[in-house]
C-alpha cells in the first residue's frame, strides 16, 4: 500500500491547529490534522455537571482582532456567543493588606481608592502625563511599570494584572514579549496619557468586543470547527515522530492506541504545545527542539467551587479578585466569580467560584491531595467572601505544562527559533509559547500562518504549472516534474 500524500498535515488539534487546518480546509488545500486525543480543543475543556457549567481550561475570549470575530461571523448559526455581563466587567478587586479593594474605574474612585497612598497617585499622574522612555530591549514589565508610574502602581496593580494572565511575577517578564505593543510605545512616547487618547480614536475595534463565551460553554467554539472539519479531523491519533524527508516530511503516528503508521506533507504545521513540539523534533531537528524545550513553563492548578448561594456573604459583585506580589502569604492567585460573569455558569439558588492555585505559592501544589486544596482554597477565602458553608461541588484540573512564561529573553529566544525554522523549509511552529497566549492570539497567528501556506502552495502550483508548460513546449514532456528533485526544487523557490 502507497504512504498516503497530503499538501498539508496539522499535528495537535487545539484551537490553534483546528484554526489553521479550518483555513486551509476553506481555501481548498488537501490538509489532515491529526490529534491524540478523542476530542479536540486542547486546553478548551467544559463540562456540565449538577446543573454547573465548568470551564477546566480557559474561561473567556478577550476579542481583539478580526480573526475571531471572522471565526464568530462564520459559526454564527451554530454558536451562542454571550458577552461577560456589564456590571460584572466594571468591578474588578485587588487583595490589599488582605482586603478585597476594588480597582478605581473612574476619577472619584482613583481619589477614594485606599490602593494607592496619595505619593503613589500623584505619581501615577505624573507618569500619565509625562515619563521616561525604555531603553533596554529586555525589560521587564515591572521595570517599565515602576519607571513610568512608580513602585506602587507596580507592585499592587500590575504584578496582580501579570499574575491574572500570566500567572506570573511582573518582574521575570518580557515587556516586549507580553506586549509587544506597549513596548514600542514606551520606545517611542513620553506621554502614555496622549498616545492612548490618540490610539482610542485611531484603533479600529472589533465589532463583539470584550470578554465573550458561548451558551455551551467555550468548548463549544473547537467543536463547531471540528464538525466542519470532518473526516479531515483524525482523533486518537498520536504523533510519535516526525522525519523532513527531500519532499516534505514523513510522520509516524498511532492510531487508536494500535501499530505504527505513516503519512506524508509537503507542509507540516506543530500546533502541539511546547513539551510535545521539541520531544517531536528532537532528532529532525535537534537545535531548534532545544531551543523551544528552553521556553520556561509553570503549573496551574484550577479549582471549580459551587456554593450554596446562602453559604456566602459576599454579593460577589464583580468579576473577582487578583493577588499581587505585595501578599506573598496568600496561597491563591486569584478568584473568578464565574456565575457574575456568565450567570449561567451556576444553577438558581449557587454560585461558582474559580480559584486558581500556583505551586510557587504553595511550594508543593504538586503533592497536594485535592482535599488538600480544597481545604486550602476555602480556608483562604473563608473572611474574605464570608463562607459559612462548604462546597457543594468541587471540580480540580491539573495543568502541569499550562502557562508558558515569557521570560527577559523571551524575544531573543523566539528570533533564535525563527532562524533555526529557516532551515527547515515547510515547518511550522504554532502555540501559545511564541507569539501570544490568549485564545485570541492563537486564532489570529493560525490565520496568519494558513495564509502563508496558502501563498506558498499556490506559488508552488503556479511555478510547477509553468515548467510543465516549458517541459511541454520544448516537446520534452517526458521530463515532466517528478518528485523527489524537481518537486524540491520547486520547494526551495516557493519559500
Ligand atoms: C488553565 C488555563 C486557563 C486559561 N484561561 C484563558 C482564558 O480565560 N482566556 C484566554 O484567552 N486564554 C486562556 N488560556 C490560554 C489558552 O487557552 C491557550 O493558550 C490556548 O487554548 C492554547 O491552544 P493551543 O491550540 O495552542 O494548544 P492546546 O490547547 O494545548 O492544544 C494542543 C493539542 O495538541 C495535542 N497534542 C499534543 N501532542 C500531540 C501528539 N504527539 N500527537 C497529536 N496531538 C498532540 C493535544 O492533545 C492538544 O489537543 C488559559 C490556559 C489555561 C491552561
Amino acid at each position: 500500500m502507497t504512504t498516503p500524500q497530503h499538501d498539508v498535515i496539522v499535528v495537535g488539534a487545539g484551537i490553534s491547529g483546528l484554526t489553521t487546518a479550518w483555513h486551509l480546509k476553506q481555501a481548498g488545500v488537501d490538509v489532515k490534522i491529526l490529534e491524540a486525543n478523542a476530542y479536540a480543543g486542547g486546553v478548551m475543556q467544559t463540562q456540565h455537571r449538577d446543573g454547573f457549567l465548568l470551564e477546566k481550561g480557559p474561561f473567556n475570549v478577550l476579542v481583539r482582532d478580526e480573526s475571531f470575530e471572522q471565526l464568530l461571523l462564520h459559526f454564527q448559526d451554530k454558536l451562542d456567543p454571550i458577552s461577560a455581563s456589564g456590571s460584572s466587567g466594571r468591578s474588578r478587586f485587588v487583595l490589599h493588606r488582605s482586603r478585597l479593594c476594588k480597582l478605581p474605574s473612574n476619577p472619584w474612585q482613583f481619589i477614594t481608592t485606599p490602593l494607592l497612598s496619595p505619593i503613589g497617585k500623584l505619581r501615577l499622574i505624573r507618569g500619565l502625563l509625562l515619563s521616561r522612555r525604555g531603553t533596554s530591549a529586555n525589560r521587564s514589565i515591572d521595570e517599565a511599570a515602576a519607571r513610568r508610574f512608580g513602585r506602587e502602581v507596580a507592585d499592587r496593580l500590575v504584578s496582580a494584572l501579570c499574575v491574572g494572565i500570566y500567572a506570573a511575577e511582573s518582574k521575570t517578564l518580557s515587556l516586549a514579549g507580553c506586549f509587544h505593543g506597549i513596548a514600542e510605545m514606551d520606545d517611542r512616547l513620553r506621554s502614555p496619557l496622549i498616545s492612548a487618547l490618540t490610539s482610542a480614536f485611531k484603533t479600529r475595534r472589533p465589532k463583539r468586543q470584550g470578554l465573550v463565551s458561548f451558551r455551551n460553554g467555550l468548548s463549544a467554539l473547537p467543536k463547531v470547527i471540528a464538525e466542519d472539519l470532518g473526516d479531515d479531523l483524525i482523533t486518537n491519533c498520536d504523533t510519535k515522530s516526525i522525519k523532513q524527508t527531500q519532499t516534505g516530511f514523513e510522520i509516524s503516528y498511532i492510531i487508536n492506541g494500535g501499530i505504527d503508521e505513516i503519512i506524508r506533507c509537503r507542509h507540516l504545521v506543530l500546533c502541539v504545545g511546547k513539551s510535545a513540539a521539541s520531544t517531536l523534533l528532537k532528532s529532525a531537528a535537534p537545535t531548534l527542539a532545544s531551543e523551544i524545550s528552553s521556553i520556561p513553563t509553570s503549573p496551574l492548578t484550577v479549582l471549580n467551587l459551587g456554593f450554596d448561594r446562602k453559604h456566602i456573604g459576599h454579593p460577589l459583585d464583580g468579576f473577582g479578585f487578583l493577588v499581587p506580589s505585595t501578599e506573598p502569604d496568600f496561597p491563591l492567585l486569584g478568584v473568578l466569580w464565574a456565575d457574575s460573569v456568565f450567570p449561567h455558569h451556576a444553577p438558581k439558588g449557587s454560585r461558582l467560584l474559580r480559584v486558581f492555585i500556583r505551586d510557587s505559592h504553595t511550594n508543593e501544589v504538586d503533592t497536594k491531595s485535592d482535599n488538600e486544596l480544597v481545604d486550602i482554597a476555602v480556608t483562604s477565602l473563608r473572611n474574605l467572601l464570608q463562607l459559612t458553608g462548604e462546597p457543594t461541588l468541587v471540580d480540580i484540573c491539573h495543568w502541569p505544562n499550562a502557562i508558558p512564561h515569557y521570560t527577559l529573553d523571551h524575544v531573543n529566544r523566539v528570533a533564535n527559533i525563527e532562524r533555526q525554522l529557516q532551515s527547515h523549509a515547510n515547518l511550522h511552529l504554532l502555540g501559545n509559547y511564541l507569539h501570544g497566549m490568549s485564545i485570541n492570539d492563537c486564532v489570529k497567528n493560525a490565520a496568519q500562518e494558513a495564509s502563508g501556506i496558502i501563498t506558498k502552495l499556490s506559488l508552488q502550483k503556479d511555478i510547477k504549472d509553468d515548467m510543465s508548460q516549458q517541459c511541454r513546449q520544448l516537446d520534452h514532456s517526458a521530463i515532466e516534474p517528478k518528485e523527489p528533485a524537481i518537486l524540491q526544487s520547486l520547494e526551495n523557490k516557493g519559500n
